[in-house]
């Protein structure tokens, strides 16, 4: 059975340098932050070519830590994509804000700076657009609503570390980025991380203090904070890891890019890739016309699929108090009631590309 993603792959190749990293670790007893917590910090900002980045302990605390940073709390509205996975908009609620939910167009399948557009009131604070399945969305478009109206731009990129728009990686476009290093992304610790990014220090300086129990000096504390570090062990793999994610983007890219040209079957649709974007392909999504039975058919051809996301945020039951029906974000829930993910990661091989794009161009429905 192909997998839809298989790490063991990785870990195989790499053993000897990700053990090498953790026993580092464990000699120093630099478990909880600390020196390799903070190595990879400034790795990953240098990276990026930001002003400066924080590792938090997932990318959950990321999205909420930036929306706290960025003053955002009860009263105040913040539009995200329907079409996301839900931490996008657990950062918006954990602050007492309210996420408004906008649709995204029909062909990028990204975050629609139209629609953002309708659902500006005068409690909207700002925009928090993902960059879903490793493309980066149309960020000159959002800004410019965003700019219009007196609104920061956030970004979740908890997809898309290594992705480029007009030649800049997300997570230096807006006010700030929020990462997610969960196994699976496109780079991923071991375990739980998440990072926060921003070319305003101040957002990473007050992020600092929060992720941090509230405190710059030990035992005292400023403002109510939290407890939201990055684990050293965590730190240290994702050092090992940044250094090989070009090439895995490239690879991923590689194997996208063949899906794009050689998935022909006219029961498919695809997501657009605007020339003007780098996209990681963290996730290869398409359109079917049933989904389940595509992935039934898929698995008895030997190769797993899943889904990115069943049902939009909007219509989660999480959020049936917002009030939110069905028609609300048309494309997003198209895209909902359609998707399907199929398999694609770095270690995947040439052959078991091929084999994925000849097992859809020979569905039938
Ligand atoms: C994975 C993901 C998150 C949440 O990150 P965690 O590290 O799992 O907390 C948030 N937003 C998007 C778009 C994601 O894909």
């Amino acid at each position: 059975m192909l997998k839809r993603i298989d790490l063991t792959r990785d870990f195989a190749r790499h053993r000897q340098e990700y053990l090498a990293a953790i026993t580092a670790v464990c000699e120093e007893t630099a478990f909880s932050g600390g020196k390799y917590a903070d190595r990879f910090d400034e790795e990953f900002r240098a990276y990026l070519g930001a002003e400066a980045a924080t590792g938090v302990n997932n990318g959950t605390s990321a999205l909420q830590l930036a929306m706290l940073a960025l003053g955002v709390g009860p009263g105040d509205e913040v539009i995200v994509p329907a079409n996301t996975y839900i931490a996008t908009a657990w950062g918006v609620t954990y602050t007492g804000a309210t996420p408004v939910f906008a649709d995204c167009t029909p062909d990028t399948w990204e975050i629609d700076a139209e629609s953002v557009q309708k659902r500006i009131t005068p409690r909207t604070k700002g925009i928090l657009g993902v960059h879903l399945y490793g493309q980066p969305f149309d960020f000159a478009a959002v800004s410019a609503v965003a700019e219009r109206w007196g609104l920061f731009v956030a970004e979740d990129c908890a997809q898309s570390a290594g992705a480029e728009f007009e030649g800049r990686k997300t997570g230096t476009l807006g006010e700030i980025g929020c990462f997610s290093f969960y196994p699976g992304k496109n780079l991923y610790a071991f375990g739980e991380g998440g990072a926060v990014t921003s070319n305003n220090p101040a957002y990473i300086d007050r992020i600092n203090v929060y992720k941090n129990q509230g405190c710059r000096v030990r035992y005292y504390h400023e403002t109510v904070g939290y407890n939201m570090r990055l684990e050293g062990m965590q730190g240290a793999v994702l050092s090992v890891s940044l250094h090989y994610l070009d090439g895995w983007n490239e690879r991923r890219a590689q194997i996208g890019r063949r899906y794009d040209a050689q998935i022909t079957n006219p029961l498919f649709l695809k997501q657009m890739h605007p020339a003007n974007t780098k996209p990681v392909y963290h996730l290869y999504e398409v359109q079917v016309p049933d989904p389940e039975h595509f992935l039934a058919y898929m698995e008895q051809n030997g190769i797993e699929c899943n889904r990115h996301y069943p049902v939009p945020c909007h219509l989660q039951e999480a959020y049936a108090s917002l009030g939110y029906r069905k028609g609300d974000c048309p494309n997003a829930e198209q895209l909902a009631e359609h998707c399907a993910t199929l398999p694609l990661f770095p270690e995947m091989t040439d052959d078991e590309a091929a084999l994925v794009i000849e097992k859809c161009n020979a569905y039938r429905g």
